[in-house]
């Protein structure tokens, strides 16, 4: 039985085995090993993940969600279609998928897993992904930190030798930056620092908040399914500027036409807020480091990291243009794939070493004085820290007769512990006596998921464990099985069938898209295509399934130019003897 590991990311997720010796990236049913990290409800209830329910997001926006990691660990449900879901129920869902594609790949059982975080995922969230991984009947070999992944990956490829680098890993909703000191086979992360709510969503939110601008529209009136549109319109503008000089967008309401030209000049003015907060955390990575000197090289990993204006802004930053990694959108991946055959205890990875730090600090609210008023925070891990971590410390009662100790646990820099995250509290008996007298000793242990224990113990004798502030994370064993249930019932897309339904879900896409001509033949390309999947009708899909993507390419091409103009795009329609379509009246 393998043990798979996974990048599970905010846009995108990918499965990883290693075997013969490599990291070998699993592919899904469409052939591609990016996994679009959608979840969409059809009608019937079925469930499709992926590239196909990315498409949703414009026809069933109600019915369809996207970058829901961002509320990983958060008190917040989904509707999709009506049905409530908490985030990591749809992680679970994406999971599942993933696990799916890589049974039938490795044609084996798969229940266990690496799943790579954010370095900068707090307990919360941390908590929330192992959740998400039981729920999808997965047992959590290990959380990895993703630029820690890079890192090992990086270092296992290229044979650099001793070095010192920076990763960063812009991605769609977060930026992690960590420094590596990679000795021999030792790779040590030094540092981390990093943002959950920063990446490439936050440029495509600055395009759509500047055409909302520009054309004098207000982003919440518009219709779901027209915003989604403008939002994939704003990414593939986005990313068209890494290559072209100029991008359009356009939009179609009623009678008015909207639209907005942009460059790479427009698109770094956009940036300048998200930029400004990239430098802040690498700055702050930079200074956390525990050894000074030079950095020998800047490794940029994730989806976002190929922009063009991120490159030249690095550039600036550094005197020198940072390179970007030879697979930035799979690197993660790779090192996961490599974690789980360090786990698998392959012969050949025996002997590379990788240790990790915490991201944060963690530590106890407490008063130092009587008359203190605001409690601060008394920190028992400093951030930084080599993982694992722990640390005792002992706190007395600051009041004659005290019953008990309650301390709150807060990770966070604030010296104010109001200023901090509260991960929950833990309480202690103490028996009376004079102030000063009695005390409790409060163990922390952070482990190598990153993920926090904590326990204290009073000089009378009680000794208790951390009590959880964020019930929905920490479920009950029944109600873990009964999640797990919910989980388990909900029917995800058939296998074989994932293709057919991308090309089925984009026609729609396109239809919404398109007016005129184009919208014609959107209309009459659905209608053929999904006779064909209502009746059956596999080989005639087979048959037809390279036209048919000919078709919505050029349609496609035809919106990407200019969306509304319907007549123009599209020559007289090929006369082809094998693609028999039966058009619709
Ligand atoms: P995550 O790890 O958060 O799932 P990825 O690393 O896959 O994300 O990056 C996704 C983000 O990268 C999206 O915001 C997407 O628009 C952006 N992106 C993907 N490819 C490119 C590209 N070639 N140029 C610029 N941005 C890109
Ligand atoms: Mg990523």
């Amino acid at each position: 039985m393998a043990i798979i590991g996974i990048d599970l990311g905010t846009t995108n997720s990918l499965a990883c085995v290693y075997r013969d010796g490599r990291a070998e990236l699993i592919p899904n049913e469409l052939g591609e090993y990016k996994t679009s990290s959608t979840v969409s409800v059809l009608e019937n209830g079925t469930v499709l993940v992926g590239a196909a329910a990315k498409e949703r997001l414009v026809t069933y926006p109600e019915a369809t969600a996207s970058s829901f990691k961002i509320w990983m660990g958060a008190e917040k449900t989904l509707t999709l279609a009506g049905r409530k879901f908490r985030p990591e129920e749809l992680s679970a869902l994406v999971l599942r998928q993933l696990l799916e594609d890589a049974k039938r790949y490795l044609g084996e059982e798969v229940e266990e897993a690496v799943i790579s975080v954010p370095a900068y995922f707090n307990d919360d969230q941390r908590c929330a992904t192992k959740l998400a991984a039981q729920l999808a009947g997965l047992n959590v070999k290990r959380l990895i930190n993703e630029p820690s992944a890079a890192a090992l990956y990086h270092h296992y490829s290229a044979q650099a030798g001793n070095c010192q680098l920076m990763i960063v890993d812009f991605g769609g909703g977060t930026l992690d930056v960590s420094i590596v000191e990679c000795f021999e086979n030792i790779i040590e992360i030094t540092a981390i620092a990093g943002d959950n709510r920063l990446g490439g969503d936050d440029i495509d939110r600055a395009i759509v908040g500047q055409f909302c601008q520009e054309n004098g529209l207000v982003e919440e009136g518009l219709a779901p399914g027209l915003r989604a549109s403008l939002y994939r319109q704003a990414e593939t503008a986005k990313i068209a500027l890494s290559s072209a000089p100029a991008a359009s967008i356009f939009l179609q309401q009623e009678e008015r036409r909207y639209s907005l030209l942009l460059t790479n000049d427009i698109l770094r003015q956009l940036c300048g807020p998200v930029f400004r907060r990239v430098r802040t955390v690498i700055t702050r990575a930079m200074k956390d480091r525990s050894r000074g000197g030079r950095l020998s090289d800047v490794i940029l990993v994730g989806g976002s990291a190929q922009l063009k204006v991120f490159g030249d802004f690095l550039e600036g930053l550094f005197g020198r243009r940072p390179h970007v990694a030879a697979a930035p959108d799979e690197i993660v991946a790779l090192g996961v794939g490599l974690c789980a055959g360090i786990k698998e205890r392959a012969e050949d990875l025996q002997e590379l070493v990788m240790t990790d730090v915490c991201p944060f600090s963690l530590g106890v609210s407490t008063y130092s004085r009587r008359d203190d008023r605001t409690p601060h925070m008394a920190v028992l891990i400093p951030r930084s820290s080599m993982l694992p971590a722990s640390h005792q410390e002992r706190f007395y009662t600051l009041n004659d007769n005290q019953r008990g100790l309650r301390f709150e646990i807060y990770q966070g820099e604030g010296y104010f512990a109001s200023e901090n995250l509260k991960l929950g509290e833990v309480e202690v008996q103490v028996p009376p006596g004079p102030a000063g007298e009695q005390s409790a000793v409060v163990t922390f242990t952070y482990d190598i998921d990153g993920i926090l224990h904590v326990s204290a113990q009073s000089s009378g004798g009680d000794f208790r464990e951390r009590l959880i502030l964020n019930p929905g994370l920490h479920l009950t064993e029944e109600g873990k099985e009964q999640a797990m249930e919910r989980i388990r019932q909900i029917q995800l897309a058939a296998q074989g069938d994932q293709r057919d339904q991308l090309l089925l879900e984009r026609a729609l896409r396109l239809y919404t898209q398109t007016i005129g001509q184009g919208r014609e033949m959107a209309a009459s390309l659905i209608s053929y295509w999904k006779n064909l999947m209502d009746c059956g009708g596999r080989i005639q899909r087979r048959r037809d399934y390279d036209r048919m993507k000919e078709q919505l390419d050029m349609l496609e091409a035809a919106v990407e130019a200019d969306p509304l103009e319907g007549g123009v795009w599209f020559g007289e329609p090929e006369e082809d003897e094998d693609f028999d379509v039966e058009w619709e009246d």
